[in-house]
C-alpha cells in the first residue's frame, strides 16, 4: 500500500489513545485496539467493528452547486445545465463519535494495520514496517537492554541449575545409588552424566 501524504485517520486515532486521561471509552478502545492488533486478530477486529456499528455514526452528503472547474477533484453530479459537487461529511457530535468516524475510516481505508503498541512503553504510534516493535529511540534501547538482560538471567539460571543438579548427582554415586536411580532423580541426562565424569 502506497503512503499517503496527507494526515492519516490513524494519526488521530493514535493521537487520542495517547491522550493522558482515563477516560472509560479510552480504556475501551485502548483495550479493544490492542486486542484487534494481537494475532490472531479476527475476533479483536469483530469486536472493535461491532463497538463502531454501535455507534451509529454515517455520513451525509453535501451538494455544492459548481461550474466544475478544471483540476476540481470532487465528486461531480453532472446534469449538463447544473452541475453539484458532493460532499461527503460526516456527522459529528461528541468526541466519541468523532474518534468512531476516524475509526471507521482507518478500517475502511486500510491504514489500521499500520497502528502499533509500544512493548516497552503504553504508547501506540503508526508505522509502515511491520517489524517496528517501539515507539522511539529511547524505548527500542530500553526494550533491547530488558531483552539482553532477560536472555543472560536465563542463561545464568540454567547454568546454576546444572551445577546443584550435578552436585545431587554425585551426592547419590557416593550413596551407592544404581546409574539408573541416579539419572532419574538428577534429571540429567546419561551423556552428560558421563561428560561430567560421574557416570562411566
Ligand atoms: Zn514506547
Amino acid at each position: 500500500m502506497k503512503k499517503p501524504g496527507r494526515q492519516l485517520y490513524i494519526d488521530l486515532v493514535i493521537e487520542f489513545l495517547n491522550r493522558d486521561s482515563r477516560a472509560d471509552f479510552q480504556e475501551k478502545l485502548r483495550t479493544q485496539i490492542t486486542e484487534a492488533l494481537t494475532a490472531p486478530r479476527k475476533a479483536g477486529l469483530e469486536t472493535l467493528v461491532s463497538t463502531l456499528e454501535r455507534a451509529a455514526i454515517s455520513p451525509s452528503l453535501d451538494l455544492e452547486p459548481t461550474k466544475g472547474a478544471p483540476g476540481d477533484q470532487r465528486t461531480v453530479l453532472d446534469f449538463g445545465d447544473e452541475k453539484f459537487a458532493v460532499i461527503r461529511k460526516w456527522k459529528r457530535k461528541t468526541i466519541e463519535e468523532e474518534i468512531c468516524t476516524y475509526l471507521y475510516a482507518a478500517i475502511e481505508s486500510g491504514q489500521f494495520a499500520f497502528i502499533r503498541k509500544c512493548r516497552q512503553c503504553p504508547r501506540f504510534f503508526a508505522s509502515f514496517r511491520h517489524d517496528s516493535k517501539t515507539c522511539s529511540t529511547k524505548c527500542n534501547r530500553d526494550y533491547q537492554n530488558i531483552d539482553r538482560q532477560r536472555t543472560g538471567y536465563f542463561r545464568e539460571n540454567y547454568a546454576q541449575r546444572k551445577k546443584l543438579k550435578l552436585k545431587m548427582a554425585r551426592a547419590l554415586l557416593r550413596k551407592g545409588k544404581a546409574r539408573k536411580e541416579i539419572i532419574i532423580e538428577s534429571g540429567l541426562t546419561e551423556k552428560m552424566l558421563i561428560r561430567a565424569g560421574i557416570l562411566k
